[in-house]
C-alpha cells in the first residue's frame, strides 16, 4: 500500500482508529480491539483518536464528558497503547476533522447515508434525537481517517460498511479534484471480534449491562462470571456440553493457555468438569492479564499531568499532519 500520498505522515503506513470517550471499557473492547491495536504499534504509524465529536451525536452528560475522555485515555494506555509508540489525542483538539467533513459532505449522497445500517439502528434507539450529526457520522469518520492518509483501519464487522463509504469518498474526491487520498482497508480481527455478553444473548455491551469492565476489581469480576450463561444443555453436572457454543469457552480462547483450553473443551464434552470449575480456571488466567492492566490504570489515575501531557503532545503532532492535509485539500478544491 502506498504511503507517498501528499501530506501523508512519513515512514510506516498510517493506521487510524477511533476510541469512544468512555472509561467503561469491557472485555469485548479489549479482546476485539485494544489488544489487537497494541500488537500493531510496531507495524504501523498508529494514530488513535478519542472521538468526542462523534460522542455528542447521542444524548450525553455534559459534565461527565471530560472525565470520560481522561478515563478513556487512561484505560487505553494501561491496556497497551504505549504513548511513546503511537499518537493518542482528542478529536476536537484538531478542528480540521470538521472542516474536511464539510468538504466531504458535498460528495456524500443523502440516500446512501440514510441506508447505513448503524444510522438505522441508532435512529431506532434514539427516536427523540435523530439529528444531522448522527446521519453524518460516516462522513466525519471518513474525514477522521483520510485526514491522516490512513491506509489501514482496524474495525469490527459492524464498521466495515463505513470503511467502504470512506473508500468511496476518497475515490470521488480523487476523481473530482485530483489524486490525493489513499483508499483505506478495513482490518477486521480474526479472533476476539465477537465476545458475547454474560447473558449469552447479544454482544458484550455497556448499554446492555452484560459486561465485565477491564479494570473491575477481582471480586466484582468473579461475581459476574460465576452466574454467567453457559451451554444450556448442561443442566446437570453430568450432562455433556459443547464448548464451541459457550461464551465462557470463547473467553478461555482469549485468556487461557492452549493446554487449559484443551482441558476445558474435553472436560466439557465428557462432563468431566463442571461449569463452575471451568469458570474458575478462566478467572485465574483472566486475572493474569487484567491484574497488570488494573494496576497500571490506578497508577495513571494518580498522574493526571502525565496523561494530559500525552494527549497534548499527540494533539500537536496530529494537528501538524491535519494542517498539511487541509492546505493541500483547500488548494485542490479551489478554496484558497
Ligand atoms: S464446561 Fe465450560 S465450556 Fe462447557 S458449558 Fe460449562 S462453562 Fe461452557
Amino acid at each position: 500500500m502506498s504511503t507517498t500520498t501528499p501530506g501523508a505522515p512519513q515512514g510506516q503506513a498510517p493506521l487510524f482508529s477511533g476510541i469512544q470517550p468512555s472509561g467503561d471499557i469491557h472485555l469485548g473492547n479489549y479482546c476485539g480491539a485494544i489488544r489487537n491495536w497494541a500488537r500493531l504499534l510496531d507495524e504501523y504509524r498508529c494514530i488513535f483518536c478519542i472521538v468526542d465529536y462523534h460522542a455528542i451525536t447521542q444524548d450525553y452528560d455534559v459534565a461527565a464528558m471530560q472525565p470520560r475522555i481522561r478515563s478513556a485515555a487512561i484505560v487505553n494506555i494501561a491496556a497497551g497503547l504505549d504513548p511513546d509508540r503511537c499518537l493518542l489525542f482528542v478529536q476536537s483538539r484538531v478542528p480540521e476533522h470538521t472542516e474536511l467533513t464539510w468538504i466531504f459532505n458535498t460528495l456524500s449522497p443523502m440516500g446512501l447515508l440514510g441506508r447505513m445500517t448503524q444510522f438505522k439502528e441508532k435512529s431506532r434507539r434514539n427516536e427523540d434525537n435523530i439529528n444531522v450529526g448522527l446521519f453524518d457520522y460516516p462522513v466525519l469518520q471518513a474525514a477522521d481517517i483520510l485526514l491522516y492518509h490512513a491506509v489501514v483501519v482496524p474495525v469490527g464487522e459492524d464498521q466495515v460498511q463505513h470503511i467502504e463509504f470512506t473508500r468511496d469518498i476518497a475515490r470521488k474526491f480523487n476523481l473530482r479534484y485530483g489524486e490525493h487520498f489513499p483508499e483505506p482497508s478495513a482490518l477486521v480481527p480474526k479472533s476476539g471480534a465477537r465476545i458475547m455478553g454474560l447473558d449469552g444473548q447479544s454482544k458484550m455491551s455497556k448499554s446492555l449491562g452484560n459486561y465485565i469492565g477491564l479494570t473491575e476489581e477481582p471480586d466484582a469480576v468473579w461475581k459476574k462470571l460465576a452466574p454467567a450463561f453457559t451451554d444450556p444443555a448442561r443442566k446437570r453436572r453430568s450432562d455433556p456440553g459443547n464448548p464451541l457454543i459457550c461464551n465462557i469457552y470463547t473467553l478461555h480462547e482469549n485468556f487461557s493457555p492452549p493446554e487449559v483450553q484443551e482441558e476445558c473443551a474435553q472436560g466439557c464434552r465428557s462432563a468431566g468438569i463442571g461449569c463452575l470449575e471451568c469458570k474458575k480456571k478462566l478467572f485465574e488466567h483472566m486475572m493474569k492479564v487484567l491484574d497488570p492492566i488494573r494496576a497500571r490504570a490506578r497508577e495513571l489515575e494518580g498522574q493526571p499531568d502525565y496523561v494530559q501531557d500525552v494527549l497534548d503532545r499527540s494533539a500537536a503532532e496530529a494537528k501538524a499532519i491535519a494542517e498539511r492535509t487541509m492546505t493541500e485539500v483547500r488548494r485542490l478544491v479551489g478554496l484558497r
